[in-house]
Formats: C-alpha cells, structure tokens, sequence
C-alpha cells in the first residue's frame, strides 16, 4: 500500500513531464513547419461559388500583413457579392481565384498577384498587384528605387510606348497611340507592375481597364541594352552583345588644333563603298576627319566601308533608317526610324551613335525629346545633289568657308567627293583643320546639349 502510494506519486510527476515534452515537441514541431512554409492555399466551396486561394509567406510582419490584406479585401468583395444571390443563372458556379508570382532579385522581392473573380456575365474580372519589397531594409520600394536620375522615368516612359506599340505592329493589332501614350506616360503608377528578368525589366500594363480589347494586358521586355542608361549602376547589368566585334578607332592629340580656323565636313545619305572609300582614301592627306550621317537601310550592304570610316577616326551619325520626312510621322514611327538606324550602327561598329542629322533638316521639338540625340544641321548647302559638278561644289565651301562651319555633301556622288577633296586642298592652304562635329565641339569648348539644333559652332 504504501509502495503504491509513493509509485503512484513518482509516476504523477512522470507523466506531467511526459506531458509538457509532448507538448513542447508538438508545438516545435508546429513552429518548424510554420516557418517551412512558403505559401499559404485556401481552397473551399459552397452551394453557388467555390475560392481557390495561393499567396506567399514571406515571414516577414510588413510585406505578409499587405499581402494578406489584399487577398483578404479581395476576398470579401466576392463573398459580398455571393451573399446576395438566392440561385445561379447560369450552370456555372460563381469562381474566385488568386495566385502569384514570386522573384527576388538583390534582397528586394517582386510579388505579383493576380485576382480572377467571375459573378455571372461572359467574363472572369482581373485585378493585378504587385508588391516590390527590400527584405533586408524591410522597406517597399517603387521603380523609382531602380531609376537613375529624373530624366529616366521620362525615357522609361517613351521606351515603353515604342515596346507596345511594336508589341501591337508584330501582333496584328492597331493600338490607340493615345492611349498608350496616356498609360505609358512617366507617372510612377504607371510602372507598379515590373518584374526582373534575365535579359531585361518585364512591364505589365493592364490596358483592358479603359478599353475592350480582347488582350488588353501587355507584357513587354525592356532589355538591358535599352535599359542601363536609365538604371543605377548597381542595378545595370551586361546587356549581351556578344556578336559585335569590337572596333578600336583611332584617335588624334587635339592641342596641336587649338586656336586654328576649324571647319566641319559632314556627309549625309551613305555609306556607298565606291564614293565613300574613294573619300576615306583622299581626306588622308588632308589629315582630315569628317561626321558621316548614314542611312539606316543601307549599312547592311556597305558595312565594310562604314567600319573603316569609323576605324579611321571618322564619325558615324544617324540620318535615320528611311530618310522619310519626320515632321509627316507619328512618334512610334519617328522612334523606329531612330531606334532602327542605331541598333544597326551598333551592330556593325560596336557603338551607338549619338549624332542626328533629321532628312531635310525637319525636326522639331517632340523630335528631339524623342530621340535623346544631338541635332547637327549646317551652314554651308553646296547643293552637291543638285549640281554634280566637282568645280562648283569646291568654289560653294571655299567662298563661304569660315571658322567653326558645318559643310553638308553627300557621299554617294563621285563629283562631292572630288568636290570636297578639291576644297580641302585650297582650304588647308588657308590654314583650316578638318575636323570632326564632335572634335570641334570639344575644340570650341562646347558641351553638346539635347535642346539645341546645331548649325555651326562658335
Ligand atoms: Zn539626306
């Protein structure tokens, strides 16, 4: 009896220990597997609806308490809805879905939430959100956070624009240009939803809102290429350029050339191999260097003379892809005309330009803010095209020759050519330096701005 008594005491104690262990396993046990888990699901029916519900867990207070609050409004909003019907009119059940994506990329996490919810009608309604969050600052950010100065958000704005509306051009769609200017326009809240990808930033803009058409959201890709100049250098990452063989050009020591008359030579519409090298060949002499403003469509098939010029320490500018007046356009042609003459400058000698000589001299300035170059016109029309005649062209630059003039020739003429070659000659007698637009800049101490239409140099 007694013996009994103390087993039975000492087992008390036992098995309330047994308890709190048990109890303390469980409940780590329930910990661990809380903080394993990386998404949360709801799934349920009821007589007219049913929900099905994915979102992440971060495990974070700040960023899981937005995001649950979120899905949690959006919830309600359905059931609100359901909780007003007596009976379907249709064999469907009402439907209520969301789920995500989730990335992270440099401690910041890129969560994107996409709601579906169908009460009746022809079509499911969606609703998207997206959380861009720094875990390590605890901190949501915006696409500012990405944005290098304030002049960014602006050309993220028109660089978006241009991705749409050749996302439309490809796609067998008109877009409204209006439209798409207004949802592409450099507000941030235009650019919430954005996330990281491999080759560049991914916009999504959520066009069906304002419109009817069928494929109203639009996903494009900005690429890294178009990208880093917009982006913090910490954010920047290598675009891939790994075919364009690289072009090393010479360079000359400019202190020899200060306080001389300098006078830019600059010729539009090439390149054309035979005209073009039968230049670089003659302007030797001279110790010449010239501005050549090259016509997009024609480089593929006079990329060889177009690398040499560049290699000789001449200048490659943009005379746009077409020659199409500019003035007669809308912007998204107006960029393509500029976008595509410069990827393929690029492409063939390894850099963009940042020279535009407009065809005709057109240009105003939507034009200008849209190409984010400099604009090069001239003083001195030799009306080249016009005459063809060697004597006369050569006689036109002499006479009206003065320090820091823009001479504009074409280099697809024989007769511009020996034309210039010939005024060169005379010229250096006078003591003039042939020059470049960008050595004459720096010569003159000019620091090329976007607002400016150059006509010559002071
Ligand atoms: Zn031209």
């Amino acid at each position: 009896m007694k013996t009994h008594r103390r087993l039975n005491k000492a087992g008390k104690i036992a098995l309330l220990s047994l308890i709190i262990f048990i109890f303390f396993i469980i409940l780590s046990i329930k910990l661990i597997s809380y903080k394993g888990k990386k998404e949360i699901h709801i799934l349920k029916s009821g007589k007219y609806y049913q929900l099905k519900i994915n979102y992440p867990l971060l495990h974070d207070k700040k960023i899981d308490k937005k995001i649950k609050e979120y899905v949690d409004e959006k919830k309600q909003e359905f059931l609100d809805i359901v909780d007003q019907i007596e009976h379907l009119e249709t064999d469907n059940k009402y439907d209520f879905i969301i789920q995500y994506q989730l990335n992270k990329e440099d401690d910041i996490y890129h969560i994107h939430l996409e709601t579906y919810s169908y009460t009746g009608g022809e079509h499911y309604q969606k609703d998207d959100k997206t959380f861009h969050y720094d875990i390590k600052r605890k901190e949501f950010i915006t696409i500012e956070e990405y944005l290098n100065d304030e002049s960014s958000l602006e050309k993220l704005s028109l660089l978006s624009y241009y991705y749409i509306m050749e996302y439309g051009e490809e796609n067998g769609k008109e877009f409204n240009e209006e439209i798409v200017k207004e949802y592409t326009s450099s507000k941030n809240e235009n650019f919430i939803h954005f996330n990281i990808q491999e080759d560049g930033f991914e916009f999504l803009f959520a066009l069906y809102q304002e419109t009817d058409w069928i494929d109203g959201e639009i996903k494009i890709i900005i690429p890294y290429k178009e990208l880093n100049e917009l982006l913090k250098p910490k954010y920047q990452k290598q675009a891939n350029k790994k075919d364009i063989e690289v072009i090393v050009p010479e360079t000359r020591d400019l202190e020899q050339y200060k306080g001389k008359k300098l006078i830019a030579f600059t010729f539009d519409d090439g390149p054309s191999t035979e005209t073009t090298n039968l230049l670089l060949d003659g302007v030797k002499e001279f110790d010449a260097k010239v501005t050549f403003f090259v016509i997009g469509n024609r480089i593929n098939q006079h990329s060889e003379v177009l690398k040499r010029a560049y290699k000789e320490g001449h200048v490659i500018g943009s005379h746009t892809y077409n020659h199409r007046n500019l003035l007669l356009l809308n912007d998204y042609t107006r960029l393509q005309e500029i976008k595509n003459t410069n990827d393929i400058i690029e492409n063939t000698i390894g850099v963009k330009p940042i020279l535009l000589r407009p065809p005709y001299g057109n240009i105003n300035d939507d034009i200008k803010k849209l190409s984010n170059m400099h604009i090069i016109e001239w003083d001195i029309d030799t009306l080249d095209w016009k005459y063809k005649d060697k004597d006369k062209i050569a006689n036109e630059i002499i006479t009206n020759a003065h320090d820091g003039a823009i001479v504009l020739l074409h280099d697809i003429y024989k007769s511009s050519v020996e034309g210039a070659l010939q005024a060169m000659a005379q010229l250096k007698e006078e003591g003039y330096v042939f020059v470049t637009i960008l050595e004459m800049a720096e010569l003159k101490g000019i620091t090329l701005d976007y607002e400016t239409s150059y006509f010559y140099f002071k």
